[in-house]
């Protein structure tokens, strides 16, 4: 993945060079994975010279519940998160599409993973250019994980937890070790959880459906945008557990999430899925979301973009 850093970031509450963005080797973050993170993208819109973010209150709000659910607090509120990120924009003048990485982290050098000793995080933000995480406009190919979710009452899925990564990096490694593209990871009964860091939709007659919010997900806003598009669409939809198996008679899947965008899967565990070709309602799904998110869709882009104009 070839990414580009822009010249400046968010640190120690001001905006400085990303080569002095440094944290100390006794960072108990780094130590134990005391942060909780976000991430967020910027599209290019080369028409009217601006970056669309999508989805930016949605973003800071999970953000600001992740810390809740850890109990810990970080100096900004909603609103100057959101500022920040604008701010940080213009500095930057991104004319490439761009992905955020707010992260609040136990930036203390305490030795104790005691959260409620580092119960005061602090706060940065950086920015990368980013394309496609995975492809877009070719299937993909999933492995069910032998890796499962971490659940709600170990480290709570529905935060974005640093620590809780190592879930997904383990289960990615596998699925790439052995050759497919993605993972698809269960939760401890068995039961469809999500891809590494995507959440996971399927078609089967005629019916969309994805897990959960209680399926130890992470409640993703892309997810929740595609709920709202198919209701708006008319499209049948169920929130509802999945079992392993229906994955592999499914007419469609795909995965969603701001990294991943939309990705469909043309194979799981060397079942094919479908025909092998992007399906019906995925197409459906996937044309309309990369439109709102470049901010060419009079109907949605007003409300779920946050538009940067950038200079000439
Ligand atoms: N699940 C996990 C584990 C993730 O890391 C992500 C990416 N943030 C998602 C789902 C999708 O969430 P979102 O659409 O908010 O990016």
């Amino acid at each position: 993945m070839k990414t580009k850093n822009f010249s400046y970031c968010f640190f120690n509450n001001q905006f400085i060079e990303i080569e002095k963005a440094k944290i100390s080797i006794m960072t108990n973050a780094l130590q134990y994975g005391t942060g909780v993170f976000g991430g967020i993208r910027g599209y290019f819109n080369k028409k009217t010279h601006s970056i669309f973010i999508f989805r930016l209150t949605d973003h800071y709000q999970r953000f600001l519940k992740s810390l809740k659910i850890l109990g810990v607090s970080i100096d900004y509120q909603l609103d100057e998160l959101k500022k920040i990120t604008v701010e940080l924009t213009k500095k930057n003048q991104s004319k490439t599409d761009c992905y955020y990485r707010p992260f609040a982290y136990a930036g203390s050098n305490s030795i104790s993973p005691n959260l409620a000793e580092n119960n005061h995080f602090d706060f940065s933000l950086y920015m990368i250019s980013l394309g496609d995480y995975l492809p877009t406009n070719k299937g993909i190919k999933a492995m069910i994980s032998t890796w499962r979710r971490v659940s709600d009452n170990s480290i709570p899925a529905r935060a974005k937890i640093s620590g809780a990564y190592i879930n997904s990096s383990l289960a990615k490694k596998e699925a790439i070790d052995n050759g497919y593209d993605e993972a698809i990871v269960l939760k401890e009964n068995g039961e469809v959880s999500e891809a590494s860091a995507a959440n996971l939709f399927m078609v089967k007659d005629g019916v969309l459906v994805t897990t959960e919010k209680a399926d130890d997900i992470l409640e993703g806003i892309t997810r929740k945008t595609i709920i709202q598009l198919a209701k708006d669409l008319k499209i049948p939809f169920e929130e509802r557990r999945i079992d392993k198996t229906e994955l592999y008679t499914a007419d469609e899947v795909f995965f969603c999430g701001t990294g991943v965008q939309i990705s469909w899967v043309y194979q799981i565990d060397k079942r094919v899925i479908g025909d092998g070709n992007r399906g019906r309602i995925t197409g459906q799904l996937q044309d309309l979301f990369f439109k709102i998110v470049r901010g060419e869709d009079k109907k949605y882009s007003s409300f779920w973009c946050t538009e940067v104009k950038l200079k000439k």
